[in-house]
């Protein structure tokens, strides 16, 4: 069955906390954004043009949604609980931060039926969350995942490569860590300067330098094929245009891409590709239609730099096999080659 996000971005205009990153406008008086008329039109939006037969999570993103006060929190999960009564969405996932998760927050999340939390933990890296103004210690990250995992709740982590500190090496350990900790799914997003944040100070006054897109790639596509390899599911690499750009989060600088997991695949396969060619002249390879952008890159990159590269289509393979030169080869595969590069 298809599955579908609904969702709801709630600001948390009350937040306390400072990240480097985020310009989360505070206003006083006011603690959300979204009252519970505003939710209800949301979902009967969404309901009206998703299909029938799929299976729908509200999804409540933008802000840190244990971080509101409990009260505004059971209130949302009111309006929800009636569509989830009724069986017209079938769960509620959030977004939160690793020190908002208490015993309190999660009796009342389990009681609503949250499905599933996903963690902005960003990196596993002290010195890294310290500069970006993330003042929770590493105890408390794996506190709170084994909490979740403990109420039977999904448990999704996001990351940031790029933080001010950070490093190829910072970057890959935090994606070590993550596969430690097993988490159903993770979102990578590599940091961009949005506008009105100390982020964008730090850029202009040179304290911090924002990742170009090669270095995003260069990070993201061992990151993303040391999760893959360990059978947790990527939901989400590099910040999507409509959602999370919205609200005049404008992004002002970094390697932004409506594409860049497509660049970060190209990257893989132009690298595995490339090795063959170092002992083999011409490149003949079979893929199945879906995979022919991933071996031709985006804008036709691999193609034009690999020069006798000849494509086929072969629709009998699956979206995990390519032919090359005859022999057959699995993208599990393709990824350990990838990772054996990190430690060369
Ligand atoms: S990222 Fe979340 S916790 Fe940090 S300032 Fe923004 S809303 Fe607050």
């Amino acid at each position: 069955m298809k599955h579908y996000n609904i969702p709801v971005f709630i600001s948390h205009f009350g937040c306390p906390n400072a990240c480097v990153f985020c310009n989360q406008v505070k206003i006083n008086g006011r603690e959300t954004d979204v009252t519970n008329e505003d939710l209800e039109n949301i979902l009967e939006y969404y309901l009206k043009i998703l299909p029938k037969d799929s299976y729908k999570e509200v999804a409540f993103f933008g802000g840190t949604f244990t971080g509101i006060s409990l009260g505004r929190q059971k209130e949302y999960l009111e309006v929800v609980k009636k569509y989830l009564d009724k069986g017209l969405v079938q769960g509620i996932r959030l977004s939160t931060r690793p020190d908002y998760i208490n015993k309190e927050v999660m009796d009342q999340l389990k009681d609503y039926k949250v499905t599933t939390i996903e963690l902005g933990v960003q990196s596993f890296d002290q010195n890294v969350l310290e500069k970006s103004a993330r003042y929770y210690k590493m105890e408390v990250v794996y506190k709170s995942c084994e909490m979740i995992k403990s109420y039977g709740i999904n448990l999704g982590i996001q990351i940031m490569p790029g933080l001010p500190g950070s490093t190829f090496e910072t970057d890959f350990e935090s994606a070590k860590k993550v596969v430690e900790i097993n988490p159903l799914n993770v979102r990578v997003y590599p940091t961009l300067i949005i506008k009105d944040t100390e982020l964008e100070k730090m850029y202009y006054s040179g304290d911090y330098k924002v990742l170009s897109m090669e270095e995003a790639i260069k990070r993201c596509r061992k990151i993303c094929a040391l999760i893959e390899l360990n059978g947790i599911k990527l939901i989400r690499v590099g910040l999507q245009p409509s959602e999370d750009l919205r609200n005049g989060g404008v992004s002002v600088e970094g390697a932004f891409h409506p594409a860049f997991k497509e660049l970060v695949d190209g990257e893989i396969y132009f690298s595995f590709l490339e090795k063959i060619k170092n002992t083999e002249t011409n490149l003949n390879v079979e893929v199945c239609e879906k995979n022919v952008s991933k071996v031709t890159g985006i804008n036709k990159r691999n193609k034009k730099r690999l020069k006798t590269l000849n494509i086929k289509i072969n629709n009998s393979l699956s979206v995990d096999k390519i032919i090359v030169n005859g022999v057959k080869y699995s993208r599990e595969k393709i990824l350990q080659w990838e990772l054996s590069e990190c430690h060369e």
